[in-house]
């Protein structure tokens, strides 16, 4: 069976591990590998981040330190996953829904100023497939109504909008090092504070409330519970396996991104003929292949397709339910507007299997067989 996705593999992470546990014999957070993995991320990207528990831990981060109070709104696509709601619906916010655009699966950056209120807070572009919402429009919006971007790239890491990397351009950006996510500790995740007078504040509330970091740092000479806060950081055993990987990040992305081509061109002539469509990439995005998806013509079509792939030993699957026709999304928030993409596009994708040890001769296999399904 050729699965969906394989955590990235790693001989290096393992010894990483080994090491953590036996040389630098540290396993709680905040050790010497969760010091190299931020400072490759501040060198790379050039703002201060946080390794955390996870995207949605770095989300929920995002939402306590844009101070979300009960009834405030927060407007994202319905096209997501449940976390980027779950962060703000624990801070008693209400989620506005607007439909997303039928080329990118992004927010429709034209609908969101519709959605806004005056208790509107927060905007969250979730970069889908780690493909960039149109943040230009997006940043000038909410400049101008006052209020703050969290992006969720959690499906983002190494992909750029007109050059900028994706969780800078906000006020806070969240990765997700999920087993399924392009670099992966497990579970885990990272804070982007892209504005200095949050840094301090994030510190606290990643270690429960305390000014811990300070006084490691020397700068205080005990350490006491200061504000609210919780347990975000990473065992330095997650952060030993992720280590490996962002020494080698480029050649990572470089491999999927040839994989992702090879789909692509290989599919081409099924979306001339106009049996699916493929993943749009605007002018203005650097992707990372994240994700390779197609979209069929209709639900039926994607149920069968998906039924025949599999008889023929390959795993594709389907992606988000629309948070909005879900159950805690009908509780806690409204669609803002007409669903006119957002329900009829999420029926029609179909993600195909995407990791970094797929072979060029399974994309072929997986390919061969989508044309035997359409040209029967
Ligand atoms: C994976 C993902 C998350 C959650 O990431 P975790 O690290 O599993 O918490 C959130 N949002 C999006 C868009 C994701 O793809």
């Amino acid at each position: 069976m050729l699965t969906f996705n394989q955590p990235f593999y790693s001989e290096e992470g393992m010894q990483c591990i080994s090491e953590a546990i036996i040389k630098n014999r540290r396993l709680n957070g905040d050790g010497p590998f969760t010091e190299k993995c931020t400072k490759w991320f501040e060198d790379k990207l050039q703002k201060k981040n946080l390794l955390t528990t996870s995207c949605t831990h770095a989300l929920e981060m995002a939402a306590l330190l844009a101070d979300i109070q009960p009834g405030d709104e927060i407007i994202m696509p319905s096209f997501t996953f449940v976390s980027t709601a779950d962060a703000f619906v624990l801070r008693g916010a209400r989620i506005k829904f607007v439909d997303i655009r039928n080329d990118t699966m992004n927010i429709n950056e034209n609908l969101i100023e519709q959605a806004i209120t005056e208790k509107t807070k927060v905007i969250v572009p979730v970069h889908y497939a780690g493909v960039a919402c149109e943040m230009d429009t997006i940043m000038d919006l909410a400049k101008s109504r006052n209020l703050l971007v969290v992006e969720d790239a959690a499906q983002g890491m190494m992909a750029t909008y007109k050059g900028r990397y994706l969780g800078t351009i906000g006020d806070f950006g969240a990765y997700s090092f999920h087993e399924t996510k392009n670099y992966t500790m497990g579970e885990g995740g990272l804070i982007l504070v892209n504005r200095q007078e949050h840094v301090h504040r994030a510190e606290i509330l990643r270690e429960k409330g305390t000014n811990r970091s300070q006084y490691f740092r020397g700068e205080v000479d005990k350490y006491s519970w200061v504000d609210m806060g919780s347990s975000y950081l990473p065992s330095e055993m997650n952060a030993a396996y992720l280590w490996p990987q962002l020494k080698m990040a480029d050649q990572i992305n470089e491999r999927r991104l040839r994989l992702w081509n090879l789909y692509y061109e290989s599919l081409k002539d099924l979306a001339q003929k106009e049996y699916l469509e493929l993943p749009y990439i605007p002018e203005e995005c650097a992707h990372n292949a994240h994700m390779f998806y197609i979209k069929v013509r209709n639900l039926d079509e994607r149920t069968a397709l998906i039924e025949y792939l599999a008889q023929k030993g390959i795993s594709a699957v389907f992606h988000y339910v629309p948070l909005h026709s879900s159950i805690a999304g009908r509780r806690w928030g409204t669609f803002i507007g007409k669903d006119k993409f957002t329900t009829k596009e999420s029926e029609r994708l179909l993600r195909l299997p995407m990791f970094y040890d797929l072979q060029e001769r399974d994309v072929v296999n997986v390919v061969d067989a989508i044309e035997r399904f359409y040209v029967k």
